[in-house]
């Protein structure tokens, strides 16, 4: 492969086999048609990427990992209109091709045609390391010190919000927020939330929007049961005390209209249908391993009850994420409550082990 003299080497993790992550200095190509280089200001550890990580779900490797950061832009290639260099902006895997047919049915959260928004097989790869391509995760690979996207994958932030704060708004806040708001739900719902890290308390505290008649938190940990009353939980069931299904349907007899699975796991989705009243509906926020399957009471479906599957709370990053910002900047949304803990890259492996024991929000890796 011919080098040109725009590639150059920056910090990234890379994951060569599962479990196995490195920080190394992965080569990077200048941006092309419709790309945009950025400098990493911050990335925050999702659940998402710690399967991957670890492999239980696979993906093409060697891999940068990482799906929600900010920065700084550093460069645009061709055709990139609305971007210029010094621009904040967000990075967001809930990217468009704008094109396919979810995004021309008007349910671009659900494009099919991402594929379009990468290199072709006869350019150069965006990244490389000893000359052979590195994989880009969700088009981003966040954990790293430079980003190499395509335009449609960034959205531009007030410069007022603090850039390793607005990381948070590529993936906790409109999975979490946009789960409940571009739902539309009623006034006087019930409400579940099962599972409160990152995701679980923005879900938590767009509720407040809603005028729910009540909204109740279940986790495993104490620590995150606190911080959901916080973030706008009414009551909280611990589930490692406690059993859960009698424990809800004990504070809401005829069951509860609207449950958000943000776990990933068979058992918190059945619990969650458990949970259901008549007409009512379990969301599955949270990302299951490949060939997870659930199975479901048929007798139970009957009376309305439906499963609905939500990706990354419907999110269209160009208007929903200038919104949250707006939000925060305006006092309603706490976002530095969210941040646990900043570390730098090399530490990431040690942040994501504690990730595993659960009771921390966000941890965000800083540049
Ligand atoms: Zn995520
Ligand atoms: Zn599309």
């Amino acid at each position: 492969m011919a080098k040109s003299a725009s590639i150059a080497a920056s910090a990234a993790l890379l994951v060569r086999q599962p479990g196995a992550l490195e920080v190394v200095q992965v080569m990077y190509d200048a941006p092309l048609l419709h790309e945009v280089r950025v400098r990493t200001a911050a990335a925050g550890l999702c659940h998402s990427d710690l399967a991957f990580l670890q492999g239980v779900r696979v993906h093409p490797l060697p891999l940068v990992p990482g799906h929600e950061g900010s920065g700084i832009v550093e460069a645009v290639g061709d055709g990139v209109a609305t971007l210029r260099p010094g621009d904040h902006v967000v990075v967001c895997a809930s990217t468009a091709c704008g094109t396919c047919r979810s995004c021309t049915r008007g349910l671009p959260w659900l494009c099919v045609g991402r594929a379009l928004l990468d290199r072709t097989p006869t350019e150069l790869p965006r990244l490389t390391l000893d000359a052979r391509p590195v994989h880009q995760f969700r088009g981003l690979s966040t954990f790293a010190e430079v980003m190499l996207v395509h335009e449609r994958a960034v959205t531009r932030v007030d410069a007022k919000v603090p850039l390793d704060i607005a990381a948070l708004l590529g993936c906790a806040v409109v999975t979490g927020a946009g789960s409940v708001i571009n739902q539309r739900l009623e006034p006087d719902c019930s409400i579940a939330v099962i599972g409160c890290g990152g995701v679980g308390l923005n879900l938590l505290a767009a509720t407040r929007g809603v005028a729910a008649r009540r909204v109740i938190a279940v986790d495993l940990h104490p620590e995150k049961l606190e911080r959901a009353r916080r973030y706008g939980a009414s009551d909280t069931v611990d589930a490692s005390r406690t059993d859960v299904t009698a424990a809800v349907l004990d504070l809401e007899p005829g069951g509860v209209d609207h449950v958000f699975e943000v776990v990933g796991s068979s058992a918190t989705l059945r619990q969650a249908f458990d949970l259901l009243a008549p007409g009512g509906t379990a969301y599955m926020v949270g990302v299951a391993t490949d060939g997870v399957e659930v199975s479901l009471p048929m007798d139970r479906m009957l009376f309305g009850r439906t499963v609905r599957g939500l990706y990354m709370g419907s999110t269209v990053p160009s208007r929903d994420v200038p919104r949250y910002a707006q939000s925060y900047l305006d006092g309603e949304l706490d976002l530095d409550g969210l941040v646990s803990h900043r570390v730098p890259l090399a530490m990431i492996g040690d942040a994501y082990a504690a990730m595993e024991t659960g009771v921390d929000a966000r941890t965000l890796v800083v540049f």
